[in-house]
């Protein structure tokens, strides 16, 4: 199973791609996380990223596709994975495209969290309380919402083109929305290769 979870920050992809890459028993590959932990370590690729993170603005495609390439490279996702954050950028879905097709793959399903930008910016400002990351202010929050209409929005109808879409109503309690998601997993999933999920 090779699918992406698609939506504005604050929609909750990172809650929700846990709770499904369990379920189906696959990997999730966070790019944010990937570059949270890179900033976190100091890393070369964190000492490069650390600016672009802070003020909310896209990390350049050939640093992002970099990194992704080579973790969808790794044994651990030859057979499933679940993107969290990538792809972002018209530029990224070809990358991934090419980088499927060379392994001779494609995505079975897109994941499309909708959400209105009112409620994403109460939940950005509550996890900016509890978690503190340095990307949760107002005006932060306010310039990703705008940096993802304008550059990631556009991804959905690409993929609704291929008919790989999905759509699920991200409002309201995390439960709720991860049973939605199931639910629209279901019938995608199995006329996507014939299999039925783990959980
Ligand atoms: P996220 O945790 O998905 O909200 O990502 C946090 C930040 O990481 C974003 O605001 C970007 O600065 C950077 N980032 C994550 N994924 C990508 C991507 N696919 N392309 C460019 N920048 C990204």
């Amino acid at each position: 199973m090779r699918m992406l979870l698609i939506g504005p920050p604050g929609a909750g992809k990172g809650t929700q791609a846990e709770r499904v890459a369990k379920a189906y028993q696959i990997q999730t590959i966070s790019t944010g996380d990937i570059f949270r932990a890179n900033v976190a370590q100091e890393t070369p690729l964190g000492l490069q990223v650390k600016e672009y993170l802070d003020r909310g603005a896209y990390v350049p495609d050939e640093l992002t596709n970099a990194m992704v390439l080579d973790r969808l490279a790794q044994d651990d996702v030859s057979s499933g994975f679940l993107l969290d954050g990538f792809p972002r950028t018209l530029p990224q879905v070809h990358t991934l495209d090419a980088c499927l097709a060379e392994l001779g793959n494609e995505l079975d399903v897109v994941v499309q969290m909708v959400i209105e930008p009112d409620e994403v910016v109460r939940r950005l400002l509550k996890r900016a309380a509890d978690q503190g990351r340095s990307d949760d202010t107002e005006d932060v929050i306010r310039r990703r919402l705008g940096i993802y209409q304008e550059q990631t929005h556009p991804l959905v109808a690409v993929y609704a083109e291929r008919g790989i879409l999905v759509s699920v109503d991200a409002a309201g309690p995390m439960e709720d929305v991860t049973q939605r998601i199931f639910d629209a997993l279901d019938g995608a999933v199995i006329g996507a290769d014939g299999s039925e999920p783990a959980a």
